[in-house]
């Protein structure tokens, strides 16, 4: 069987593991390593400040309590996405307005975007998914116009960008938004040992208040800089930042971020080669990378051209031991939220709930794991 998924390790997680308990004597967050991968982020990527989470879920639940939403507030957000999207502004009592995603790619409908707008507006949320660009100058002109605040959910986004038409500037994805999350879990390029997360903070005024809210609602970053002489309770928070063991796991990744990158991409561009031939007969679509976008091999997938379709094309690689699956279903259409949608119909999103597939793609993927699946799709399709 190959696997949809399988995390890889670069040789160094389990030393510096065990330096944080060894050398370090501190096992608990907020310490060197953690301070290394966010310096890390911030150097490499230009973000303005950066925290590590538990989970790409905190980080959105911190993004969420920033944007500080009040009762009534309205949060836009693509309906083809992870629970948690959504689930981060519900928390804060958010109405949640769904849109829907693109004809060419799942990313969110920017031209869609102004006709879900409304006075109570507070937040977009593009989810750059496949760590293919949304189109953010769009995107960000809209937010502009309208006052409202861009929480970039870039939990796919790890070192891919978006060149803007206009300017030409390439903008690392997560530094466009007001905040930005990021996630570490193994499913992701890169993991910290499982789970793990990143907020990132580009626009300065929410630096004060992510620090407490990080903290558990304390002061406690100001007095360790001395700026308060002790510290107590402030604000709301709760314990978002993860433990040492976790920071030092991601930064054995962190240290191998282009290898990991190069293999990924690799083998993206290998699958898209060999599928090319096949999507150019029509048997399905291919990733569509708009200009503006760069790929960062996070997924490889397929778009069917029916449910019917898609399952008989899963269930034949499912017997041939290959760990092909689906990905999200519409969020206006969960258990949860069903009876709280207000009835429009997203077509795209339910496109993509019943037709895309993904093929496995993880660094320890073999050329000739790659090439067993490259000829099982071909023979499927008699060539
Ligand atoms: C993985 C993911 C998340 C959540 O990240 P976790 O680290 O698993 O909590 C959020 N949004 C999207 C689009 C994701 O793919």
């Amino acid at each position: 069987m190959i696997n949809f998924n399988q995390a890889h390790l670069t040789g160094k997680e389990l030393e510096y593991i065990a330096q944080t308990a060894v050398e370090n004597h501190k096992l608990c967050g907020n310490g060197e390593f953690t301070k290394k991968c966010q310096h890390f982020f911030e150097t490499r990527y230009g973000f303005k400040k950066c925290l590590l989470t538990t989970s790409g879920t905190d980080a959105l639940e911190m993004c969420a309590m920033l944007c500080n939403i009040q009762p009534g507030d309205e949060v836009i957000i693509p309906s083809y996405t992870f629970v948690s999207t959504a689930l981060a502004f519900v928390r804060e009592g958010a109405k949640i307005v769904f849109a829907d995603s693109m004809q060419r790619n799942p990313n969110l409908d920017a031209e869609s975007l102004e006709s879900l707008i409304t006075p109570r507006t507070k937040v977009i949320v593009p989810v750059h998914y496949a760590g293919i660009a949304c189109d953010m100058d769009k995107i960000m002109a809209i937010a502009e116009k309208h006052n409202l605040l861009v929480v970039e959910d870039a939990a796919h986004s790890l070192d891919s960008y978006y060149q803007s038409p206009i300017t030409n500037h390439q903008s690392p994805l997560g530094s466009i938004g007001h905040l930005a999350a990021f996630s570490f879990h193994e499913t992701k390029n890169i993991t910290a040992g499982g789970e793990g997360g990143l907020l990132v903070i580009n626009d300065e005024q929410f630096i004060h208040r992510a620090e407490i809210l990080w903290e558990k609602g304390t002061n406690r970053a100001e007095f360790f800089r001395g700026a308060v002489n002790k510290y107590g309770w402030v604000d709301k928070g709760s314990s978002f930042l993860p433990a040492e063991i976790n920071a030092a796991f991601l930064w054995a990744q962190l240290e191998n971020v282009d290898d990991i990158q190069a293999k990924r991409i690799q083998i993206w561009n290998r699958y898209y080669e060999a599928m090319k031939p096949l999507a150019e007969k029509g048997y399905f679509t291919m990733p569509d990378v708009p200009e503006y976008a760069t790929n960062n091999g996070h997924m490889f997938y397929m778009v069917f051209e029916n449910l019917e379709k898609r399952t008989a094309f899963m269930n034949y690689l499912k017997e041939q031991g290959i760990g092909a699956v689906f990905h999200y279903l519409s969020l206006h259409k969960s258990e949860y939220f069903k009876d709280k949608h207000d009835g429009r119909e997203l077509p795209q999103s339910d496109r993509y709930t019943d037709c895309l597939v993904r093929l496995p793609l993880f660094y320890d993927l073999t050329d000739e794991d790659q090439t067993y699946i490259i000829d099982k799709i071909k023979a499927y399709y008699g060539v």
